[in-house]
């Protein structure tokens, strides 16, 4: 048994922090030991949600006032961070703890940033490893921050119950350039910054996105109402209960007509099916596997085998 498993699962912080380390670590013995950690967790609890929106439409004043809150009713609240341009910059900025710095301080709550200089499939595997650990650990509520770049949200789609975006006020009726496939994924739209002088603009854009969410076709796992659109001021704290009793309210429902458990089950086989396919092409990365391939490849290029044939002997040369 992994001297992790007992500290972990009884809530220690350090244990937490020390095994999302271990299995964010690409030696291979340690992903021997994470992949026998992982296997040994009992199940957790935690609900699962996906959040994302741009920068600097408050998703970390959110977290920090939301988190805050749901631990002021007893949650134990952990937050993750799906950043893919941390590859770019070399360090995460999404869960720097510097911008939740009184939730990073709650004794109930965990702040993860997303670790640097992965891939986005790294990154994806690392994210849904570290959601088991934190739920063994206890937690109750799992927060994945993502920025709305690239297929980050469609990861982060893929790993969590519930998925909110966070959106700003805007006017106009263009509605922010929110891709049509993003908005098919939220189950609840919150536009934040609904106080002062933006009040009246952030509620008409709760109405355009309410209208626009009605256009979309009616999905099996939403209950009447949803998806919704809700106003939200993460600074004044306004609309923040509201959106948990919704989150609440469609988690129930999720649960009571089988939805919850079979997102889970087919999430599950998506992840498994995404680890397979990863595998192989890291088959494919080997030097010895590298060097084949481009022998094969010069053979095609001249013209002494055919690429059928050159591919069935690198698949073969694989299965060996
Ligand atoms: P993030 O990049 O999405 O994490 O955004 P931040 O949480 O860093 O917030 C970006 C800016 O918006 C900061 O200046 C915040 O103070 C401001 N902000 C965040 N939430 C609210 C809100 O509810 N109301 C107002 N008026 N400003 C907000």
């Amino acid at each position: 048994m992994d001297e992790l498993l007992t500290p972990l699962t009884q809530g220690s912080r350090r244990a937490l922090s020390r095994a999302i380390t271990l299995i964010e670590s690409t030696r291979a013995d340690h992903r021997e030991r994470a992949v026998a950690l992982l296997a040994s967790l009992p199940d957790g609890h935690a609900l699962r949600i996906g959040m994302s929106g741009t920068p600097g439409v408050g998703k970390s004043t959110f977290i920090e006032t939301f988190g805050t809150m749901l631990t002021e009713q007893g949650l134990k609240v952990a937050v993750l961070a799906v950043d893919p341009s941390s590859t770019r910059s070399g360090g995460s900025i999404l869960g720097d703890k510097t911008r939740m710095e009184t939730l990073s301080r709650n004794p109930k709550a965990f702040i993860r940033p997303s670790p640097s200089r992965a891939e986005l499939g790294g990154v994806a595997r690392r994210t849904r490893e570290a959601i088991r650990l934190c739920e063994a650990a206890g937690f109750d509520l799992i927060l994945i921050e993502t920025v709305g770049v690239g297929q980050s949200e469609t990861l982060v789609a893929e790993m969590a119950d519930l998925f909110v975006l966070l959106l700003a006020p805007a006017g106009g009726d263009e509605l922010q350039g929110v891709k049509r496939g993003i908005m098919e994924m939220a189950d609840i739209i919150l536009v934040n910054k609904a106080d002062g002088d933006l009040l009246p603009t952030a509620r008409r854009t709760v109405a355009d996105y309410a209208g626009a969410l009605r256009l979309l076709r009616k999905r099996p796992q939403d209950p009447d109402g949803f998806p919704k659109a809700l106003p939200v001021s993460a600074v004044a704290g306004t609309g923040l209960q509201e959106a948990w009793d919704d989150m609440q309210a469609l988690t129930a429902w999720r649960r009571e007509y089988g939805h919850f458990e079979a997102t889970r089950a087919r999430q599950a086989q998506h992840w498994f099916l995404a680890e397979v396919r990863t595998g192989l092409l890291a088959r494919l990365e080997t030097p010895e596997a590298r060097d084949r391939l481009e022998q094969l490849g010069r053979d095609v290029a001249a013209g002494d085998t055919v690429p059928g044939a050159a591919a069935k002997q690198m698949l073969d040369w694989l299965k060996t």
